[in-house]
């Protein structure tokens, strides 16, 4: 239940800063900058940026150790889950206004909790919930197909489908024919 009043917030977020200016919104240019925040699972997170490289040959990412460069900054946050010994991860993203049409700034907060300390928070977990923010990130907006990893419900993704693509195609058409 939690995961999906989150998943709404991100909607909501997306939903209202893309109705700022006709249609949908997206980097201009490639590659973006990207800082992200200390932490154990900076190279999962890393994966993530790559899968977008390698799938779509046209996301390109540089890494910066200052936030004040980035573009987009990968932050986390701990969230407490909802029943006792229960794991828990999600992410939100938000894209800061702008006003001539391309997203500048993203904020990703992936949220997870170890409820207990022999609990681990899963890895894979974290990828998908850090490739679907991304996705948000670029300016893709929710699929309404289970299996995309932009389905508003993370669960059996397990990484990038056609139909993400498809969207990340259509999006930046100029740069990927
Ligand atoms: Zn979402």
């Amino acid at each position: 239940m939690k995961k999906f009043i989150l998943a709404v917030i991100t909607f909501i977020l997306i939903t209202v800063t893309s109705s700022i200016a006709a249609g949908q919104k997206r980097y201009k240019e490639f590659p973006v900058t990207v800082y992200i925040e200390s932490s154990t699972h900076k190279p999962v997170i890393k994966q993530a940026f790559s899968s977008w490289t390698n799938m779509t040959r046209v996301a390109k990412f540089k890494y910066t150790n200052s936030p004040e460069e980035a573009n987009i900054i990968v932050k986390f946050a701990e969230q407490p889950s909802v029943n006792k010994g229960e794991s828990y991860v999600a992410g939100t993203n938000m894209n800061l206004p702008s006003n001539d049409g391309y997203i500048h700034n993203s904020i990703i907060t992936i949220k997870s909790k170890k409820q207990k300390k022999n609990i681990k928070m899963y890895d894979s977990q974290i990828y998908i919930v850090a490739l679907h923010e991304i996705g948000h990130a670029l300016g893709l907006q929710h699929s309404n197909n289970p299996a995309d990893v932009m389905y508003y419900v993370s669960g059996s993704q397990r990484m990038l489908t056609i139909g993400d693509l498809n969207a990340f195609k259509t999006l930046y058409a100029d740069k990927t024919n």
